[in-house]
């Protein structure tokens, strides 16, 4: 809508006054919701490299031959995606050994978090999880109507299984597991894990969050893959954001019995997944760079086991860090101390009165976090 040509510009529009008037009503359980808080850009300050360690991205730039298959994908943007994104689903289901009835996709493993809730949950009914854990699970519970059932993370910032199970009602539909955990490390053990499936009623839909399954090096942590197919009542989420680098494509995958992945697909945005995020996934699956991806992540695991051990020599708690990032469980100071990395040229994610969440990224911002924590010590 153009302005009249003689109109001032800061004249109110018709909108804003009918807007300061009228409220629509909206979901009450939208009151409780929780806004979700992005990691902060780096902001380019004079003479100081600036890296940006608060979302959990990989440092590396798309490879070369994802970057071509963007490209000639890229020149059929005037048409709709594959829907049904055969050649991507296929490829995922292969790189699993899965059926691609097994596959559901969607714009980020957040969306198929957030469908899970809506095939499962009426308002009212129960969504367990772990807490601290990931920031986005109130909101996709709170946000259906769902209720959030938090179960306190142990000392060492683990799932607390026992009490999870204890924490199922009649009432619970959705138990999510974060493994690793964002944003405190740890990942789930076999031991614990079949004991707690055994524990919870078959037709409560468990969900293993895997995000950064790709960064494990706990030799007693299940592959979510195998723990899915003993257990009919367990999905798995990946996702294409973190090891492949991919984060700004928006490509997330649920690995589910059949029954759900339909469920998953009727909830889903038509379209979601764009053509040139199809192709990229599918050029990051091919063997020659799906190894060069992984040779980057075991780079990245090599610096965050190096930082982990300096911090700890340094004399900070840092739990088990099997994800691409590690925390400093900084309590009361963590604000103040967010921004002593700050002015450092380290932007790292406060969760306030709990601790920092630290991104593992290039080497030299991994350095100068070393020695930055060193100066921090209380
Ligand atoms: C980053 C992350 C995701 C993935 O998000 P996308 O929507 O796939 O980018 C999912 N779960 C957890 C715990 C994460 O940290």
């Amino acid at each position: 809508m153009s302005a009249a040509p003689d109109a001032a510009p800061d004249a109110p529009t018709v909108a804003s006054t009918v807007a300061s008037t009228v409220v629509p009503r909206l979901r009450a359980s939208l009151a409780g919701v929780p806004a979700y808080v992005a990691g902060r850009p780096a902001v380019a300050r004079d003479g100081v490299e600036v890296y940006k360690v608060s979302s959990n991205e990989n440092p590396y730039p798309p490879l070369p031959s994802v970057l071509a298959a963007i490209t000639e994908a890229a020149a059929t943007l005037n048409r709709y995606p594959d829907m049904a994104a055969t050649a991507m689903v296929a490829a995922i289901a292969e790189r699993f050994g899965v059926a691609p009835e097994n596959i559901a996709t969607a714009t980020g493993s957040v969306r198929l978090l957030a469908q899970l809730v809506e095939i499962t949950c009426e308002p009212g009914d129960e969504v367990v999880y772990a807490w601290r854990s990931f920031e986005s699970y109130p909101i996709v519970a709170g946000v259906s109507g769902a209720r959030s059932v938090r179960v306190p993370l142990t000392a060492d910032a683990r799932h607390d299984l026992p009490a999870m199970a204890a924490a199922v009602t009649d009432a619970t539909r959705l138990v999510v597991l974060c493994s690793p955990n964002n944003p405190t490390g740890p990942s789930l053990r076999s031991g614990e894990l079949e004991e707690f499936l055994a524990a919870v009623p078959a037709d409560v839909l468990v969900v293993l969050d895997e995000a950064y399954r790709e960064f494990v090096t706990d030799p007693d942590t299940p592959d979510g893959v195998d723990v899915f197919r003993a257990h009919p009542n367990v999905v798995v989420l990946r996702t294409f954001s973190k090891a492949y680098g991919l984060a700004g494509l928006r490509v997330g995958c649920a690995v589910a019995h059949p029954e759900v992945a339909e469920a998953l697909a009727k909830a889903a945005t038509p379209f979601g997944v764009s053509g040139i995020a199809q192709a990229a996934v599918v050029a990051s699956l091919e063997p020659a760079a799906e190894a060069e991806l992984m040779e980057r992540v075991a780079a990245l695991v090599a610096e965050r086991d190096r930082v982990v051990a300096a911090l700890r020599a340094q004399g900070w708690p840092v739990p088990d860090a099997q994800g691409n990032f590690c925390w400093l469980p900084t309590g009361e100071r963590t604000a103040e101390l967010a921004v002593a990395f700050a002015a450092e040229g380290l932007v790292v994610r406060p969760f306030a009165g709990e601790g920092l969440r630290l991104t593992i990224a290039e080497t030299a911002a991994n350095e100068r976090l070393v020695a930055v924590a060193a100066t921090l010590l209380g």
